[in-house]
């Protein structure tokens, strides 16, 4: 592979950067080459994406929405501000956009603006004398919201899920999925609206809010209807179905019509455009049961995409080849549809933060009997790549020859890899019929770490394979080097990773502890990383590859078969020991370490917007796409959008 210089190479990916955030901008040039059929159903579901994204900020915080309005009222009106305050508010709001809340999304803590209330208040007069207009005295108002604002330890983590001292998971979290609910109140509770919906205790009375026309965010949810309406002429048979199995679900909330959904969405695979829209992922309830509200407008990146068909058209030969029992193993794979993807817009859960592969649906019922669709997005993933910084790889690495290694091919592995995390990791094995289809409600807590350390060792443990070669996904003799560029790197991150814990002693994000568990786990049970210092710095070393393999397939047997039989005992014992706990001097370490070289801790995409021209009737004639590279000028106007909604 030659190195080419194209029009990514000139243009900008990393446009600002905010404490430990880089902010970076996502661009899908295929869209312009879309028939204008595409385009004009993309913008419908773009509008749809964008009608939802409220719902999300309000399922994080209840008063996440009150602090935006705030927040952005005063940036619209900044011109007689104190600067220094305006500085301020400025830092914080972006971050606040970024993790839509105060609360950092990779360490689930509490963020705090750093001005006093006199000093907000002054902006808010300041504001109002630009003609900035609020609903409520600036004193009522900072008396609801300066808790919030101004303490770290009012309402501190979002997603407590080992909140310590015997306290409640659910009280110990402070997102709005729960109101006064304690995990006792549940017991013997028949709670029908697993995914969609808020448990509210009110008068001692428990209550489902369900989301959907006429319930909870009725408003927002009838605006996407709307949208999807609106998409339907434009989309093909089998998307024009699967819409309106969404549509019937977001108006009936019924668990029936939800999986009604989840198939027709899976059984469409040949649009070149779609959606996902929806409560889908479970990671910010602690309980692993609330779906948070998220929406992804794509098309499909053919290119790419024949590579992981590819992976996908061989997904029986990995499955037969599991390094775990048989009885875990599936007799036929289904259905596994795998594309790459460039993102138009990502909201909600997906974005600002944008996840790089997805395979969905979640509920393993559907994905045992019709198979799930997995994605993998390309354009994220290079938005991200272009925007890293070269002092991450030297920094972290013991040898020139890692530095190297990396800059060659980390690119090309960690495609690779995502693809076989998604194609035949997540959609991979089988789990004891007595579990129903759901190892989720047998493993709490510990479920989605564990699956997402399944997945990860599965393309771990089949990335030397010779077939990879043999299927012309690497070629034979750069694929020693390729794999040797993962493993260094997969270890190397276990330490980088640290960084984006600034507080405390323990990881709650899924994917982290994941990466910890595996690492640590291999550590403390084979001989293929070693731990080396040098100058008061600490390296993970990649000694032996034959090692790191066997041992990711010895894991991964045991991790199948916690998952497969549902073995919560043995989940948390495994996490426990290896995945969520951290020496604080060591991160204390890398922490100086990126400090002093002034590395990012995560990234917040900027999406591409999209417009229409439209003729006199208001027919849509075109669409067009650009990239704002600026993060508030986004954000700024899709709150213009979705106001309207909440008035
Ligand atoms: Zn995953």
């Amino acid at each position: 592979m030659g190195i080419v210089l194209g029009v990514s190479d000139t243009r900008q990916y990393l446009l600002e950067r905010v404490d430990d955030t880089a902010v970076v901008q996502v661009y899908a040039d295929g869209f312009t080459t879309l028939p204008l059929r595409d385009k004009i159903l993309a913008w419908h579901l773009y509008l749809a994406a964008l009608a939802g994204r409220d719902i999300y900020y309000d399922q994080r915080h209840a008063l996440n929405l009150d602090i935006r309005d705030l927040l952005e009222a005063i940036l619209r009106h900044a011109q007689q501000v104190e600067p220094v305050v305006l500085a301020e508010i400025r830092r914080y709001t972006k971050l606040f956009w970024i993790n839509t809340g105060p609360f950092n999304n990779l360490t689930a803590r509490k963020f705090v603006l750093k001005v006093t209330r006199d000093q907000l208040a002054a902006a808010i007069a300041a504001a109002a004398r630009a003609g900035a207009r609020f609903d409520e005295p600036a004193d009522r108002l900072l008396d609801r919201l300066a808790p919030m604002l101004f303490d770290p330890s009012y309402d501190a983590v979002v997603t407590s899920k080992n909140p310590g001292h015997g306290r409640d998971i659910l009280e110990a979290s402070a997102n709005n999925l729960y109101v006064d609910v304690r995990m006792s109140d549940l017991d013997g509770f028949d709670e029908r609206y697993g995914l969609n919906s808020r448990l509210v205790k009110g008068d001692g009375r428990l209550v489902e809010e369900v989301y959907k026309v006429g319930g909870k965010y009725d408003r927002d949810i009838r605006a996407i209807i709307g949208h999807l309406e609106d998409a339907l002429p434009y989309a093909s048979a089998a998307l024009a179905a699967s819409l309106r199995a969404l549509i019937r679900f977001y108006r009936t909330g019924e668990k029936a019509d939800r999986v009604a959904y989840d198939i027709a969405w899976v059984g469409e695979q040949s649009s070149q455009v779609d959606t996902i829209n929806g409560f889908v992922e479970v990671y910010m309830d602690p309980r692993g049961m609330k779906g948070a509200w998220e929406a992804i407008v794509y098309y499909v990146n053919e290119e790419k995409t024949q590579k992981i068909q590819t992976l996908a058209a061989h997904a029986q030969w990995f499955e037969d080849r599991m390094p775990w029992e048989p009885r875990f193993r599936k007799p036929q794979v289904l259905g596994i549809t795998a594309r790459a993807i460039d993102v138009v817009v990502e909201t909600g859960d997906s974005g600002p933060v944008a996840p790089l592969g997805i395979n969905l649906p979640n509920d393993q019922a559907i994905r045992e009997r019709y198979g799930s669709k997995s994605v993998s997005l390309s354009n994220v993933g290079e938005a991200y790549d272009k925007s890293t910084l070269p002092e991450f790889r030297s920094e972290f690495a013991w040898s020139p020859d890692e530095v190297d290694r990396a800059t060659k091919w980390s690119a090309f592995a960690g495609e690779l890899t995502t693809n076989m995390h998604e194609v035949i990791g997540h959609a991979s094995g089988k789990v004891d019929e007595k579990l129903k289809g759901s190892p989720q409600a047998a493993l709490k807590e510990q479920f989605s770490a564990l699956e997402e350390a399944r997945a990860d060792l599965v393309a771990l443990y089949f990335l030397p394979d010779q077939k990879l070669a043999e299927i012309g996904l690497v070629s034979k003799t750069d694929q020693d080097e390729i794999v040797r560029t993962e493993y260094e790197g997969y270890a190397r991150n276990a330490i980088v990773q640290l960084r984006r814990v600034r507080q405390g002693t323990t990881i709650a994000e899924d994917h982290m502890r994941n990466r910890q568990m595996i690492v640590n786990w291999l550590k403390a049970n084979t001989k293929s990383i070693d731990v080396r210092s040098r100058d008061g710095k600490t390296y993970y070393v990649l000694t032996d590859v034959r090692a790191f393999r066997d041992g990711a397939g010895r894991l991964l047997a045991e991790v199948q078969r916690i998952k497969a039989e549902g073995d919560y005992a043995a989940a948390k014992q495994l996490f426990e020991t290896h995945g969520v706990h951290f020496d604080p001097m060591l991160r204390d370490e890398v922490v100086a370490r990126v400090e002093k070289l002034q590395l990012p801790s995560y990234t917040g995409f900027v999406m591409p917007k999209l417009e229409a021209a439209k003729d006199g009737s208001g027919a849509v004639t075109d669409v067009t796409i650009s990239y704002p590279q600026d993060l508030t000028k986004q954000m700024l106007e899709y709150a213009a959008l979705t106001r309207g909604l909440r008035r």
